[in-house]
């Protein structure tokens, strides 16, 4: 016996409904190409808005057709949605406003469409609760000449259609962790082509996707965005989770976000590198230290956003077990992985870079956690 949890025992992977093929997985993958080249006025772009939903965590998108060639996201138009059907706002006022923040290429369309990311205002213009991009923005307003990088490490899961992990065995978990993270092999890593499919759409986006890797859990991968420049980084993570999630309708397999998906496995996280300027620059190292003691003083205003439910999502992935410090102490070390923040070895021998804070849960909102760093550390808030 492995020791461990038997997926039956575990509610979290076996609520939802069970199917045995998603209804995606077994439509036709070629019908599509019989219209994809049909010519398409060259004054008609298609422009997808996406934007983050009343949960904090969810993605939605809805496109429509301009009559130019957008070129940068201030020419996007304003646009709007049911915010009622969302969750973010009332059935008698649902008219909720998108606001372009950033264009990318389409990179399922191609030609000079774009993906859009937007954030979203009630009726009256203010920010409605899920929109954290506002004050990260006033943040890196303010700090813009510290030069805020930040480089997030994306981990997520692959789901098959009954909600427990892709290619688990019937019943069972596989046997424990150890051959999976960075491996190769049929019986080691799952839906390789998808992760490569990603790596590519992301390139051809825009998107700053600087590695990708197999992670300790079989169907648990990892991508890292950056480093991106302030909210950038954010507006760069959740269109590269929009790419997943769309290409992962195509495979007919869904994306996980949740931190700890399966007990006794490693959870998720979204690992966040960050650096100004001055850390950067020679002796940075006394920076970085800085940095980490003011990040001492207010461990749990930090965990309180690096989930979308204010730290009960990161209890079951912060245990102090599986590569993660406790989410009710604060650490740092240098290689270390079992602290809250680790200072790369490469870091502490060339006495400069960055900083890995390894806190922040794989459906953490960037803005947020962005937003809080550049405050702790740089705004001294
Ligand atoms: P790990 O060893 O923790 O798995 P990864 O190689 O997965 O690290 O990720 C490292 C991340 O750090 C990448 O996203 C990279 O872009 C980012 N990064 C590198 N240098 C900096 C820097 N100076 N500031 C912020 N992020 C950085
Ligand atoms: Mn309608
Ligand atoms: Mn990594
Ligand atoms: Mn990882
Ligand atoms: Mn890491």
């Amino acid at each position: 016996d492995s020791g461990h949890v038997k997926i039956e025992d575990n509610p979290k992977i076996l609520s939802g409904p069970v199917l045995t093929n998603s209804p995606n997985a077994v439509l036709s993958k070629t019908l599509l190409g019989r219209y994809n080249d049909l010519t398409i006025p060259a004054d008609r772009i298609l422009a997808t808005y996406v934007w983050i939903d009343g949960t904090g965590e969810h993605m939605r998108c809805k496109d429509r057709t301009l009559n130019f060639i957008p070129k940068v996201s201030k020419d996007l138009p304003v646009w709007n949605f049911d915010g009622s059907s969302t969750g973010q706002a009332d059935g008698h006022n649902s008219d909720t406003f998108l606001v372009p923040r950033a264009m990318y290429k389409d990179p399922f369309r191609r030609g000079n469409h774009v993906l859009v990311m937007c954030d979203t205002f009630k009726y009256n213009m203010e920010p409605t609760e899920s929109n954290h991009r506002v004050k990260c923005q006033e943040a890196y307003d303010i700090c813009k000449d510290d030069e805020p990088w930040f480089g997030i490490e994306q981990e997520y899961i692959l789901l098959d259609s009954d909600l427990r992990p892709f290619g688990w065995p019937p019943g069972g978990c596989p046997p424990p962790q150890g051959p999976y993270y960075c491996g190769v092999g049929a019986n080691k890593v799952f839906a390789r082509d998808l992760v490569e499919a990603h790596y590519r759409c992301c390139l051809y986006a825009g998107v700053p996707i600087s590695g990708t890797n197999a992670e300790v859990m079989p169907s648990q991968w990892e991508f890292q965005v950056g480093p991106s420049v302030g909210v950038t980084a954010g507006d760069d993570l959740w269109v590269a989770r929009y790419i997943l999630h769309r290409l992962a309708e195509e495979y007919g397999v869904i994306v996980s976000f949740d931190p700890k998906p399966v007990q006794d496995w490693n959870g998720s996280g979204a690992h966040t590198n960050f650096s100004t300027k001055k850390m950067r620059e020679e002796n940075g190292i006394i920076e970085i230290e800085k940095a980490i003691d003011k990040l001492s003083k207010v461990h749990m205003k930090h965990i309180k956003v690096y989930d979308p439910r204010g730290g009960k999502d990161n209890e079951r992935r912060l245990t102090g077990l599986h590569e993660t410090a406790s989410i009710n102490d604060f650490s740092a070390g240098v290689a270390s992985r079992a602290s809250s923040i680790r200072i790369p070895r490469a870091v502490a021998e060339e006495k400069k870079g960055y900083l890995e804070d390894r806190r922040p849960a794989s459906n953490c909102d960037p803005y947020a956690v962005v937003d809080a760093l550049m405050r702790t550390c740089i705004l001294n808030e």
